[in-house]
């Protein structure tokens, strides 16, 4: 007892706006990190980058951090599929194989938070499908 116990490591100290209120970054462009966190409905990743406007209008964009990798791709395309009405057997046997997928490409799901965003105040992610022009390989377009 007595001793100073104010937190020691504060070199990763971010700067979280909460978007619920507000204020935050608002031009086209502007890059923030929010209090909010967002989850990828595609593999789960989660991520607090905030990014204003972009390609597909302006607001507030969050971006799956994998959402450039091809085995993202493939997984967003059954994950649509699924949404399609089908016979209950292909939706079992579809739901079995999206799950496959995910556990396979577990360790390659990456996650992009910084600071200590609130994991209580969850969103969904906007864009969940990104291309990346190095990747010649991609046949997703
Ligand atoms: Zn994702
Ligand atoms: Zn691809």
């Amino acid at each position: 007892m007595g001793t100073d116990t104010k937190p020691v490591n504060k070199s990763d100290k971010v700067k979280l706006y909460d978007i619920d209120r507000g204020s935050y970054p608002s031009n086209r462009g502007d890059v923030f990190r929010s209090l909010q966190v967002f989850e990828c409905g595609i593999c789960k990743a989660l991520t607090n980058e905030v990014v204003m406007g972009g390609s597909m209008g302006y607001g507030v964009r969050t971006i799956c951090p994998n959402s450039s990798e091809c085995w993202h791709h493939e997984l967003e395309d059954k994950v649509e599929l699924l949404e399609q009405p089908h016979p209950k057997a292909y939706k079992d046997a579809l739901k079995k194989e999206i799950d496959q997928i995910r556990k396979k490409n577990k360790a390659k799901t990456k996650n992009d938070i910084k600071g200590e965003p609130d994991s209580k105040l969850k969103d969904d992610i906007t864009n969940t499908r990104s291309f990346d022009p190095d990747n010649k390989k991609c046949t997703h377009y």
